[in-house]
């Protein structure tokens, strides 16, 4: 009988200790996946120089109004997924 309560307590210990990690596995990610994007949004929309030409982009600008290029090479490979989780 005291060997089945010990398994029977394993077995619960087991699970709760498996639920606690995966569930900080899950929100570590999403809250790692949120705060990447957070600061990705914020990089972009500081000011900064064209990196073809040098001259100094708006902050909302998405392209270089002196030559042209992309302001980012993120936004013309994915401009749908843009802004999705950014306030
Ligand atoms: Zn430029």
């Amino acid at each position: 009988m005291m060997v089945f309560m010990g398994l029977i307590f394993v077995v619960v210990f087991v699970f709760i200790l498996v639920g606690m990690l995966s569930h900080f596995a899950i929100f570590g990610s999403m809250v790692w996946l949120i705060a990447r994007r957070a600061s990705e949004a914020a990089e972009q929309r500081r000011a900064k120089p064209c990196g073809y030409c040098g001259s100094t982009l708006l902050p909302e600008a998405t392209m270089c109004g002196a030559c042209g290029a992309p302001r980012d090479p993120r936004h013309v490979v994915s401009p749908a997924t843009e802004n999705h989780l950014t306030p």
